[in-house]
């Protein structure tokens, strides 16, 4: 008898513990560049932590894919800047050689004649220049260069002043690539004033057929079949709804998932993007954010970058040109008709560095969200067009594509969106990114729910590296006297 009521009570323990929620020193919410990069420097300094993932992968806006001969990215696909980059520092450290790629361009116009080359070069690069220049004229982007743009040509081509056409021309393909750049509409709704700091050292070093994959891969020490970290628990399709914080300085934070598992911490680190913040904030936190949150969340603008990839048999263009942009007449753009609109916001084809069949066409903002609508077969039907109507005269017999692969960053439910860019009210809300990261503090001071992210990076927003920053920043606040 005494031994069945030990049992009993053994049993009934057992049934508690089962139904108390796990617990953690800290859970770490998405897991791109800055939730990876939070989640492995506390679990290598001992802390137990868990990584909670929405999609059925890790990386977030990184997404290294098989394609074609080797990878593609449908995300990010570049390391910007190799000086005081956490990315391409861990390349280095683990000899991953990585490539440097030269985006000279090749421009094509759409009467399929070449476009002189060396000037529009010179132009692109001195109004790229351009956008780096601090300025603290209430203006925006597209205002500024062209303003700095028309101050060029007076000085150096004073023929091409009186060239309405070309200056318009230009000025459209320049909008485009500001897009690019920034995921934005229109460069109109860029700010000229901007904190953003490039990294020093080449812009675009590439991972090639590593992939941007192998990055997560060395950090969670899973590369070549590394057993990963002990501390570190990950569970992907994990969307979390909620993130219940305690203001006393004794309750631990609740994390509760769509699928009604629920999680304990002493510490949460959310980094889910702009995106997904605006769209979910109010339902996500209790009690809910603070009003400078929500302001930043709502002054900031999240962006819209997508690809379309296609594949085929082989090359049939030159590979040592790695961008061919295209430069639209406007006697043609007036020609196309509304249906087919976006098809003359396409920037142009470049060549992966990670495959060597494949071509990546470039759409942004509202275009790019609506080509994420469209069907498959409209998609590759268009863009082949596009293809030919620019490049068909140089490469003549253009062949069908063997297949397409294309990014939904916007429709994404756990992106919505590319990455962020300083609109014309960021000179309104200078410090909106540091309120976006700052902690919320329980009774005594103590950080409970943290919050890293490329948007809440003030200086080096919109990139893998410094999301990946944020997600170091947010670790070490949780380890003020740790050295890593
Ligand atoms: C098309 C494209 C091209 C780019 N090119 C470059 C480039 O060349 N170089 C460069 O440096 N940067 C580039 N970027 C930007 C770069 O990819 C991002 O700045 C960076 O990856 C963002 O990392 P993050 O950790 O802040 O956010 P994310 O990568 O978005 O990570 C957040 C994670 O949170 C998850 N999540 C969301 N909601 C929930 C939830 N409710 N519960 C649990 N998890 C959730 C998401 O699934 C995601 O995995 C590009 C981005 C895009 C889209």
């Amino acid at each position: 008898m005494w031994v069945s009521i030990r049992m009993l009570v053994i049993l009934a323990l057992a049934d508690f513990c089962r139904a108390m929620p796990e617990s953690y020193d800290t859970i770490v919410v998405g897991l791109g560049s800055a939730g990876v990069t939070a989640a492995t420097i506390l679990a290598k300094a001992g802390k137990r932590v868990l990584g909670l993932e929405a999609m059925d992968r890790i990386g977030g806006r990184v997404k290294t894919v098989p394609f074609g001969d080797g990878f593609i990215e449908e995300g990010a696909e570049w390391i910007h800047g190799t000086e005081n980059s956490r990315v391409y520092q861990m390349a280095i450290d683990n000899n991953i050689p990585t490539l440097d790629q030269e985006l000279e361009f090749e421009v094509y116009r759409s009467d399929g004649t070449l476009g002189n080359n060396s000037l529009i070069s010179e132009l692109v690069a001195f109004c790229h220049d351009q956008a780096f220049t601090a300025t603290d004229k209430p203006l925006s982007l597209g205002e500024f260069i062209t303003g700095k743009f028309m101050e060029h040509i007076k000085i150096k081509y004073p023929e091409l002043q009186s060239n309405q056409t070309f200056i318009k021309e230009f000025l459209n393909f320049m909008n485009l690539i500001v897009n690019n750049y920034e995921g934005s509409n229109d460069w109109t709704d860029v700010s000229a004033k901007s904190a953003f700091k490039e990294l020093g050292g080449h812009q675009h070093m590439s991972w090639h057929r590593y992939g941007y994959k192998t990055f997560f891969e060395l950090l969670l020490n899973t590369y070549n079949n590394g057993p990963g970290w002990p501390n570190l628990d990950i569970k992907l399709n994990s969307p979390v709804s909620k993130i219940i914080w305690p203001r006393d300085s004794t309750g631990n934070v609740i994390v509760q998932c769509e699928g009604g598992q629920t999680y304990t911490a002493r510490h949460v680190i959310v980094t889910v993007s702009l995106g997904v913040l605006k769209e979910r904030h109010e339902k996500m936190f209790e009690p809910a954010l603070p009003i400078e949150k929500t302001t930043a969340i709502d002054k900031m603008s999240i962006g819209v970058m997508d690809k379309v990839i296609l594949k085929f048999e082989k090359p049939w263009w030159d590979r040592k040109l790695l961008f061919f942009s295209f430069l639209w007449r406007l006697e043609d753009i007036a020609n196309v008709s509304k249906e087919d609109y976006w098809i003359t916001r396409i920037l142009g084809a470049s060549n992966p560095m990670g495959s060597d069949n494949t071509l990546t066409l470039w759409t942004s903002g509202d275009v790019g969200k609506m080509v994420e609508t469209l069907p498959d077969e409209i998609v590759i039907r268009k863009t082949m067009e596009l293809l030919r109507k620019f490049m068909g005269k140089k490469y003549s017999n253009i062949p069908e594509p063997t297949g397409m692969l294309r990014s939904k960053w916007y429709s994404n439910p756990y992106t919505r969106g590319s990455y962020t860019y300083d609109n014309l009210d960021t000179p309104n809300y200078p410090h909106a990114r540091e309120a976006l990261g700052a902690p919320l503090l329980d009774s005594s001071g103590t950080p409970r729910v943290l919050f890293a992210g490329e948007a809440t990076n003030p200086i080096h927003f919109s990139t893998v590296a410094g999301a990946s920053d944020t997600g170091y920043r947010e670790a070490m606040r949780l380890l003020p006297s740790s050295k890593m």
